[in-house]
């Protein structure tokens, strides 16, 4: 076959194939076309699973009679006329496809009306070509319904999912946007039926709570940051590590109000959240970064879907060190939250699991509380750091938690996690300055190690050596410990080794090798559930805990403390 240049109507298709993939790519174009518009107004209609119909109307600027036409042309915009233009882009929008790429792959139609102009203009295009095209009525803005996606490439359409996981794409990325622009009211309407609605007034909280309902609304922490500069900002929401999810499907991030997905921020924002999240748990969160568009390429994927920053360190470090510095500023101490309803509902309260009391993990009693109240009262869950700076101890209970007052209330303390983090914090700080202090053998213990230990050993010689372990090889298998940290007050230096290289290679999942070591020392040399405490010792332990820079979990990302607020109290016994 002899090259030829194809007829554009097969070029457009296949163009078409990058930018729309699918109705929620439809959706995404047709809405970023609508926020672009400064639309205060968003509706997004379909049915079945907008492979039959969708529709978006707007309240935005509309189109001018005489150029609705032209906005169906490859590579006609409104947004950009200069290459230099690129650098400097503040709209979603900037390469002219989409609606060219829409109507090669679905019947579209389009009304408008700007706001200045007394009538409106509709058009219709079948395969590509207009086939109507005349002056109507219609309230300001644009609407557009496009039909039958794919009816005239099969094989297209045989890659579609079905009509409900295509919804669920659809609704997905409406929420994005509701939490993108909580400035602008979003609603979607399935086949009928109101799915989503948002205020549009600018509160953020609000349109999470919209998305993701109340209990999630309230877990929420604010975050607020700009670096140095003050080029870089990081602002919105991010969930109290007491409440978290199985998976990342809950993290929006956005730049320059841009949804992106982008490994590198789940990284940075995963690590910022180390220590303080239990194992394979993660956030919910929406931040949006802003940075000088021109240090931001957002013209590397079809569908706009992911960027690439020119500093990618430095964004990396700003989203780490804002949330980072919410996490710890806020540190909650996970409060004890009773079902309404008096003592004897509650009687058969028990922890799911032992280290993680009920009230930590997600899927809470809910609060009858209504999000107004939420609102404007104190957020009970977010107990500053400071609020530990009194406390007394009462005493211990079950050789296991220590019972102390605070200014607000009763707290539980773990008193083995309590002991760990205080520990952690200690071997880390002693390493970071001096090197471990290291307590000497009198007589060196020979260590018998499995393949996997010694595997360990080699690779972290270095590591361990700093960390206060000193031992040499002698003969198979059999390493001469001839010293371990101080700290260690475990049973018998042999078991120490051993105990730390297992559980370093459990803790190694997730953290350095350092902090797993670290944590691993504080495992084995922390005060044990059921020893009985002297009062002296209790107090020392609060004090010290009270000095830790991340007070409020242990170094396995579970809690230390427990909070019973007087307000919880009052309303239990009847008070209030
Ligand atoms: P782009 O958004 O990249 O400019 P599109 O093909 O999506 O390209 O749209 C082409 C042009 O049509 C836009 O630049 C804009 O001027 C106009 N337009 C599209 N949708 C709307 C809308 N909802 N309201 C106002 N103008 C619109
Ligand atoms: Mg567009």
């Amino acid at each position: 076959m002899s090259i030829q240049v194809l007829e554009p109507h097969v070029a457009a298709k296949i163009a078409a194939g990058e930018v729309v993939e699918r109705p929620s790519s439809v959706v995404k174009e047709l809405v970023e076309n609508s926020l672009d518009a400064g639309a205060s107004q968003i509706t997004v209609e379909m049915q079945g699973g907008g492979i039959e119909l969708i529709r978006v109307t707007d309240n935005g600027c509309g189109i001018p009679a005489d150029q609705v036409e032209t906005a169906f042309q490859r590579h006609a915009t409104s947004k950009l006329s200069d290459v230099e233009d690129l650098e400097s882009i503040h709209t979603l929008g900037f390469r002219g496809e989409a609606l060219p790429s829409i109507v090669s792959v679905a019947r579209v139609s389009l009304v408008t009306r700007p706001h200045t102009s007394p009538v409106g203009h509709e058009v219709h295009l079948v395969a590509g070509r207009v086939t109507k095209s005349r002056a109507c009525g219609c309230p300001p803005g644009t609407s557009v319904v496009v039909e039958g996606l794919f009816e005239s490439l099969p094989a297209r359409r045989q890659f579609l999912k079905s009509a409900s996981a295509e919804r669920g794409r659809v609704s997905e990325l409406v929420s994005r946007y509701a939490l993108a622009f909580p400035d602008r009211a979003f609603r979607l309407v399935v086949d009928g039926r109101n799915t989503l609605s948002t205020t549009g007034n600018g509160n953020l909280t609000e349109a999470l709570a919209s998305v993701y309902g109340t209990e999630t609304a309230r877990s929420m922490l604010e975050v607020s940051w700009e670096d140095a500069g003050k080029e870089y900002t990081v602002a919105g929401l991010i969930s109290a590590p007491s409440f978290n999810r199985s998976n990342r499907s809950y993290i929006t991030f956005l730049v320059n109000r841009r949804w992106v997905q982008s490994p590198m921020l789940s990284y940075a924002l995963g690590e910022s959240y180390h220590s303080f999240l239990p194992e394979k748990r993660h956030p919910v969160a929406v931040l949006n970064i802003t940075i000088p568009p021109a240090q931001v390429d957002v013209n590397v994927h079809p569908a706009k879907r992911e960027v690439r920053f020119r500093q990618e360190d430095r964004v990396f470090s700003t989203l780490q060190r804002a949330v980072r510095a919410t996490l710890i500023a806020t540190s909650p101490v996970p409060e004890i939250r009773l079902p309404e309803g008096g003592y004897a509902e509650h009687s058969g309260y028990a922890p799911r699991n032992p280290n993680v009391p009920a009230a930590f993990t997600s899927g809470e009693p809910q609060s009858s509380a209504s999000f107004l109240d939420l609102l404007s009262s104190p957020q009970p869950a977010s107990t500053p750091v400071e609020a530990m700076s009194s406390l007394r101890v009462l005493g211990q209970v079950q050789s296991t938690y220590l019972v102390a007052e605070g200014p607000d209330g009763v707290y539980l303390i773990d008193q083995h996690a309590a002991h760990e983090r205080v520990l952690f914090e200690k071997v880390t700080d002693q390493v970071s300055k001096a090197g471990s202090q290291v307590q000497s053998l009198l007589e060196p213990v020979a260590v018998e190690l499995s393949p996997a230990q010694e595997e360990s050993v080699h690779s972290n010689a270095q590591l361990l050596e700093r960390y206060g372990f000193l031992l040499e090889p002698f003969g198979e298998k059999t390493y001469l410990l001839r010293g371990i940290p101080s700290i260690y007050k475990g049973d018998g230096p042999g078991r120490a080794l051993v105990e730390v290289l297992d559980l370093m290679a459990f803790e190694e999942i997730r953290k350095t090798p350092e902090e797993a070591l670290a944590a691993s020392i504080a495992c084995h040399s922390a005060v044990r559930a059921g020893m009985v405490l002297s009062r002296q010792e209790m107090e020392e332990l609060v004090e010290q805990l009270r000095s830790c820079q991340t007070p409020h979990t242990c170094p396995h990302g579970r809690p230390t403390m427990i909070h019973l607020s007087s307000h919880h109290l009052e309303r239990q016994f009847g008070r209030t």
